[in-house]
């Protein structure tokens, strides 16, 4: 069976992350996402062990030191980490793993996965960026202020990623996604088992 892509959506906070992987997820019964784990306070609304596995950060450590994260970082305070035993379960179903996290894990990731797909959502512009975080009006003024910041920091580290996605508009955005994760599929790193074959069947023709 085909092994699934383990895609990272990365972003500023605020740039719509959250609604485009809803419609991924919607959209294709092959898609699942990983629920992470964080020491930081559920928002309104927020569901234990659906938004995240919320705890403390003594289970957080500890789990860490079990060896039960992929990867994790601490963003604006908080720990934030990827449980290894879904991801890597799902994967070997053949579904496609979405991982919404920061960019220090994402560049984790991809060390340790060279073939997943670091994808990058971003608004048009800071000032829509700005807009959509106080928008949301779930925040303080302070902490919407630490995501800015934290926003220019992590603009510096856009290039790592394998490809931007301009979120102006959600049904491009989810257009332009679908389109990337098919033409992944064609990239010789996620094509590994057909070129060995090709390899081996060509063997018998060599001069
Ligand atoms: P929020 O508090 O807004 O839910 O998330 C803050 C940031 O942490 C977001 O950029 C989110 O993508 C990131 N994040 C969520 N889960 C993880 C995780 O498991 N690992 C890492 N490295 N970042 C995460």
């Amino acid at each position: 069976m085909k092994k699934g892509i383990l895609m990272v959506i990365s972003g500023f906070s605020g740039a719509g992350k959250g609604t485009l992987v809803k419609r991924l997820l919607a959209e294709h019964e092959d898609y699942v996402l990983s629920v992470s784990m964080t020491t930081r306070k559920p928002r309104e609304g927020e569901r234990d062990g659906v938004d995240y596995f919320f705890t403390d950060r003594e289970t957080f450590e500890k789990t860490i030191a079990e060896g039960g994260l992929i990867e994790y970082a601490s963003y604006v305070g908080n720990y934030y980490g990827t449980p290894k035993a879904y991801v890597e379960d799902q994967l070997s179903k053949g579904n496609n793993v979405i991982l919404e996290i920061e960019i220090q894990g994402a560049r984790n990731i991809k060390k340790i996965y060279p073939d997943s797909l670091l994808l990058f959502v971003t608004p048009p512009s800071a000032a829509e960026l700005e807009r959509r975080l106080k928008g949301r009006g779930t925040e303080t003024d302070d902490v919407i202020a630490g995501r800015l910041a934290r926003a220019a920091e992590e603009s510096l580290g856009i290039d790592d990623y394998d490809y931007i996605v301009v979120n102006d508009d959600l049904d491009t955005c989810v257009e332009t996604v679908d389109a990337l994760v098919e033409a992944a599929r064609s990239q010789p790193i996620r094509m590994k088992e057909l070129i060995g074959q090709l390899r081996e069947e060509l063997e018998a023709y060599r001069k």
